[in-house]
């Protein structure tokens, strides 16, 4: 009882003084308020507590100025500022100094904030310098050097790290670059008292990681008095900042789960063991039992089931999307899938319709080019429930389809579905919204699956069915050009088929365009007709004529198909053996991966050749060595990651998740999984935090965090 009286008590003030108005911190006022909210979105003290530095300055070590060179890098100096000079007129105004030791002497420069520097700065004064040496015109200078007089205080705390803070140029401006930032957060820590922070954590993990307390924790980010500190505060903040999100995404999934109740997929029936026993043409791998396992569990279970399926090229998701199907058969519903183009949509309806043959099973298509008497007929069959399972393209969400009793939805490539189209769906089946399963060949690292889909199921099919061959994959230049050409003859004399693929350039499509016409003409030169026969796509044809071009190499009338990147998503030729991809360099990994995924589908040995020019950019080498180097999809989206960061992902960009302060996904994986781990064993314990040893989590999540709203739901 006592005990929470006085946790009570302090609650209290630390309410008050982290939630005040940043304005009302010593040194900020009105006009700096609103500069550090515009700037900085800083509005209150607890803000700027949690506004970390980015780096930290080596203040153990002074640079003698006679020692420096271009290479020198940041340094710390001292001396004394010998003159100050204001040169140039409008923008080429600028503020120049010279700055000077025992050792020699330095040129200073300044391009903002002149008018606050120079009544701030005293010519004649010894000064601290921070700064970057760089060699301007064969001389050295730094330009906007972080400068403060000596005095006892910083002489003495000159034995530790300083924090720079990021700053813009409209905070330079007004004095408040990273030293005056600093100035700020020391004003702030003058004020907090370690009640004013209760612990966050709960005790064991604290004690399991040795973690330094909150309130210190958050002192020895901006203020660290030896590297390990600095180290020790870093790695708890990354924690707590994984710690919270799991906790919140979790408890999102958990509320989220009781309250959308869904039909109960009691048993597994005769479609479901008629279809194993005598259709199935192989054995399932591991994954893909394992994976029927985990959907074939979410349907028994009275809640609505959002599964994400993820599954590289190849891995075989059909088959577990038709064994999912056929459940839903056995419980006397229907299903439908979804899949983005018409072609891929076709693709699906032809080979589940060959996989069901002979068996009682009626499967329908629907698309926009299904029209008049066929689709009305279409229509009336789903309606009275004829139909058991139908496969189209968006067509399927029109209103004026009507299912009689839709129990499972099934979407190929997730990304391609908005929120509204997701409603409407639901919509389609009572009482309760049909089962969900998204199935993505986006492989995603785990990372930052468990991160953008931290609140929903996701299953893995993560091996390949025996006996693929590994796409074989090479590297050229224009250099190879002729013997590229020959290949490919060779190939086509075998009787294969052969995809060149063009860039798809967002900010010039003509361009591409011109690109791909070119690229064409030359292949017509090499591959002239009647011989060979070459079908050409791209985003600036009509519908109909994409699709009969398709077609046309889907029959095998065309030997080579010369594409933009239309292509990429799920077109099934098995026939097709060799992906010739041109300006390699202007791909993506994941792209490049899941073009690379359009051969190699039959038995045959299948290439895949990236052409690029002589030049590469270190990271245009790359990707292209690890599309060389592996054939796998995870491995390929970690490279990916670590290549381009998390905002760059495919499917990521518009998700506010991966707004982590300290945390890097590519780095950071294990403090990832311990932190998830920790939650979900709090969660199972106690799912509201109730209990006193979790109450500081629960307290601190509803003061300080903003509740996670419709974070990721999918379908
Ligand atoms: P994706 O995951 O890319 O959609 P598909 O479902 O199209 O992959 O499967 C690719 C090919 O692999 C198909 O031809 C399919 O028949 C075959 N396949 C799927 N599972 C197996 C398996 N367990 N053993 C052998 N072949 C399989
Ligand atoms: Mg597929």
């Amino acid at each position: 009882m006592e005990k929470s009286c006085l946790t009570f008590g302090t609650m209290n003030k630390s309410i008050d003084i982290l939630k005040t108005p940043i304005e009302y911190l010593k040194g900020v006022g009105p006009k700096k308020g609103d500069l550090l909210r515009k700037e900085l979105n800083i509005h209150t003290f607890g803000d700027l507590l949690y506004h970390f530095p980015f780096r930290y300055i080596d203040r153990t070590k002074f640079f003698s100025i006679g020692s420096l060179h271009a290479q020198s890098g940041t340094v710390q100096l001292k001396g004394v500022l010998r003159r100050l000079d204001i040169v140039g007129e409008g923008r080429r105004r600028r503020m120049t100094g010279r700055f000077r030791d025992a050792t020699g002497a330095i040129d200073l420069v300044w391009f903002t904030g002149i008018h606050w520097l120079e009544k701030a700065l005293v010519v004649g004064q010894e000064y601290v310098l921070f700064g970057k040496v760089t060699s301007f015109k064969h001389k050295l200078n730094i330009a906007h050097p972080e400068l403060e007089a000596v005095n006892a205080n910083n002489v003495k705390k000159a034995a530790t790290f300083s924090p720079v803070y990021p700053s813009t140029e409209k905070l330079t401006s007004k004095g408040l670059d990273a030293k005056g930032q600093r100035q700020l957060v020391q004003v702030l820590f003058e004020k907090l008292q370690p009640e004013h922070l209760p612990e966050n954590l709960p005790r064991d993990i604290i004690e399991k990681y040795r973690f330094p307390n909150h309130f210190e924790v958050l002192r020895q980010i901006h203020f660290p008095e030896s590297e390990r500190e600095m180290k020790m505060a870093i790695a708890r903040l990354k924690y707590e900042e994984l710690f919270f999100l799991q906790l919140r995404l979790l408890q999102l999934k958990g509320r989220r789960k009781a309250a959308l109740k869904g039909f109960i997929f009691e048993k597994v029936g005769d479609n479901f063991h008629r279809f194993y026993k005598e259709k199935l043409p192989f054995d399932l791998t591991n994954a893909q039992k394992r994976v029927v396992k985990e959907i074939r569990n979410d349907l028994r279970k009275g809640t609505q089931m959002n599964r994400l399926l993820q599954g590289d090229v190849g891995s075989g998701k059909t088959i577990v999307a038709l064994l999912c199907m056929l459940i839903a058969m056995d419980n006397g519903f229907q299903s439908c899938m979804m899949a983005p183009t018409e072609i891929l949509a076709k693709q699906h309806y032809t080979s589940i319709s060959k996989y069901v043959e002979g068996l009682d099973i009626k499967v329908d298509f629907l698309s926009g080019s299904i029209k008049g008497k066929k689709r009305k007929e279409v229509l009336a069959r789903l309606e009275s429930g004829e139909t058991q399972i139908i496969i189209g393209t968006h067509a399927l969400i029109e209103d004026k389809v009507i299912f009689n009793n839709l129990g499972l939805s099934i979407t190929d490539e997730q990304h391609r579905f908005g929120v509204a189209q997701r409603a409407r769906l639901w919509k389609k089946s009572k009482p309760y919204p049909p089962h969900v399963l998204v199935m993505t060949a986006t492989p995603i690292p785990r990372t930052l699956a468990m991160t953008l889909y931290g609140d929903l199921d996701v299953s893995v099919i993560d091996e390949l069915p025996p006996g693929r061959k590994e796409v074989e994959t090479v590297h050229r230049t224009e250099y190879h050009r002729l013997r590229v050409i020959g290949f490919m003859r060779e190939q086509i004399k075998k009787g294969r088929q052969i995809y060149v693929v063009y860039p798809l350039i967002e900010e010039s499509e003509k361009l591409d365009l011109n690109n791909l016409e070119e690229g064409y003409e030359a292949l017509s030169r090499e591959f002239p007709k009647p011989e060979y026969q070459i079908s050409v796509v791209h985003g600036k044809m009509k519908a109909a004529d994409k699709e009969r071009e398709m077609q046309r190499f889907v029959r095998g009338e065309t030997q080579i198909m010369v594409a933009t990147t239309v292509i990429e998503v799920g077109v099934n030729v098995p026939n097709a053996t060799v992906m010739v991809i041109e300006n390699t360099e202007r791909f993506g990994l994941s792209q490049l991966h899941q073009l690379r995924g359009r051969v190699g589908r039959g038995g045959e040995q299948s290439y895949c050749i990236l052409m690029t020019g002589y030049k590469l950019s270190a990271e245009g080498k790359e990707r292209i060595q690890t599309m060389v180097r592996t054939n796998n999809g995870f491995e390929i989206a970690e490279a990916d990651l670590k290549l381009r960061g998390p905002g760059d992902i495919e499917g990521t960009r518009q998700s506010g998740v991966l707004d982590l302060k300290l945390v890097d996904l590519a780095k950071d994986g294990k403090i990832l999984q311990a932190a998830r781990d920790a939650a979900v064993e709090i969660l199972q314990k106690d799912p509201e935090m109730k209990q006193p040893e979790h109450a500081m989590v629960r307290i601190f999540m509803e003061r300080y965090l903003k509740p996670l709203k419709g974070w990721s739901l999918i379908g």
